[in-house]
């Protein structure tokens, strides 16, 4: 028991007695405990008031003094008091510290409540876009209004970042992450991309311009080798084998340049390809006659595509990126192989495929074929004379139709690359 209880107790038993002695010795024991018992309840009301006005009152100031029961209740509301001060300086000091951080950070931030309501942002998503202070509870898809960011929103589907252009000044790039916390609330982190893109297409730009610029000194080069070749009876006989190696490594270096400048031109290009439908079969019979002139029928070449199949998109994108897979088939694979390419309608998409009977590939590169300059194996370059960007070509033109690329394939029993086309509704 509490040392006040106890002595307040005490108190009471100490007057108890008193009064009934007193009550007994002048003869009025009822009066006497009487008036005893008001006095007490007027010292106890006295008591509270003085509690009751500290707590109204400034309360930096220590509490009353206080007896008794009293000056426990008025010692224990003190120490309340004075850890839930502590408590607030502690959170407001955590909450200005977090203010500072999201203050200095370049990403923006915005929660949204679970109406996709504008909760809280820092200044740096204030500025990227133009929010203001009466902005909130306002949703979000009021203010930005981008269809892609709409779209995201509402979709509440946040597992890939989103990228539009900024509300109020189209040269911007923003990278916008989602995430959900607290039952449909949702974060947003806003990313300034715009300095990364720009320098992507630098790259791009001086990778297409390079490529550009290397093609007419290479044709010059391819001219004169050729003008030599044909003179081959007047140059001594060591210049033969020379000669013939400067035509083959100018030919790799065209290939090159042009596969590069083909791969750039796809990666910059904005504009979606023409949703014009493709014949599919005069298209792969023309990759068929192309490439059977490549191998000299040291390869069979088969086809199968029913008549009238078409596919929505670019014929020339579209030729390029089978004859790639064809060709690599002819390239990668020795002479007697079997290559089959086929083509259906299946109920929701179109499936183009390159098959052969020859090497395979091992599973471990499987991942990494459409990635540039990737070869199995390296030592093989100079013998089949690829760039090492047809694969990463194919993917950029299936990207550009949305089409999908996969592997399948086993050491020694061979490869199929199909290409699905989702179809359009
Ligand atoms: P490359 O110009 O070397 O053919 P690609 O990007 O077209 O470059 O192909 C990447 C690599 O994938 C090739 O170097 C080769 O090792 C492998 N590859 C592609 N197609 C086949 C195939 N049909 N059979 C075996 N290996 C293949």
């Amino acid at each position: 028991m509490q040392r006040g209880l106890r002595s307040e107790i005490h108190r009471i038993g100490i007057i108890v007695v008193t009064l009934s002695v007193l009550g007994l010795a002048i003869g009025h024991l009822t009066l006497t405990l009487l008036l005893g018992f008001s006095a007490y309840l007027a010292w106890t009301f006295s008591q509270i008031l003085k509690l009751y006005r500290w707590l109204e009152s400034n309360r930096e100031e220590a509490p009353p003094d206080a007896h008794g029961v009293w000056g426990d209740i008025s010692d224990q509301l003190y120490r309340l008091q004075q850890g839930n001060k502590r408590a607030a300086l502690l959170h407001r000091s955590i909450i200005a510290r977090i203010k500072s951080i999201t203050t200095a950070l370049d990403e923006g931030l915005v929660l949204l409540n679970n109406h996709r309501e504008l909760d809280w942002w820092n200044p740096a998503a204030e500025k990227v876009f133009n929010l203001e202070r009466s902005d909130r509870n306002q949703p979000i898809t009021n203010l930005v209004r981008a269809p892609a960011f709409v779209n995201f929103i509402q979709r509440g589907s946040f597992s890939k970042p989103l990228e539009i252009k900024a509300p109020n000044d189209d040269q911007r790039k923003l990278l916008i992450s989602a995430s959900t916390f607290d039952e449909g609330n949702i974060a947003l982190v806003i990313q300034d991309i715009t300095r990364l893109r720009n320098m992507e297409q630098m790259r791009t730009d001086f990778v297409a311009n390079v490529s550009h610029e290397l093609r007419t000194p290479l044709t010059v080069i391819s001219g004169y080798i050729e003008t030599l070749q044909s003179n081959n009876g007047s140059l001594p006989k060591a210049w033969h084998t020379a000669l013939e190696q400067m035509r083959q490594q100018t030919q790799r270096m065209n290939a090159l340049a042009n596969d590069l400048v083909m791969l750039s031109r796809l990666e910059s290009m904005e504009e979606k390809p023409s949703s014009n439908p493709v014949e599919l079969q005069p298209l792969l019979e023309q990759i068929v006659r192309d490439a059977s002139a490549l191998t000299n029928e040291n390869h069979h070449i088969s086809l199968d595509c029913k008549e009238g199949l078409t596919l929505p998109g670019e014929a020339k994108e579209l030729y390029s990126a089978f004859s790639n897979l064809v060709i690599n088939a002819i390239k990668h694979n020795p002479d007697g192989a079997d290559i089959n390419i086929s083509a259906e309608k299946q109920k929701s998409a179109i499936l183009v495929r390159v098959s052969d009977n020859g090497i395979g590939i091992d599973s471990k590169h499987i991942g990494r074929l459409t990635e540039r300059f990737y070869r199995t194996d390296q030592s093989r370059t100079s013998k089949t004379g690829g760039t090492g960007l047809g694969l990463a070509i194919v993917k950029h033109v299936l990207l550009r139709h949305h089409g999908t690329l996969s592997v399948n394939s086993k050491l020694n029993a061979g490869s199929t690359f199909t290409c699905r086309f989702a179809k359009h509704k």
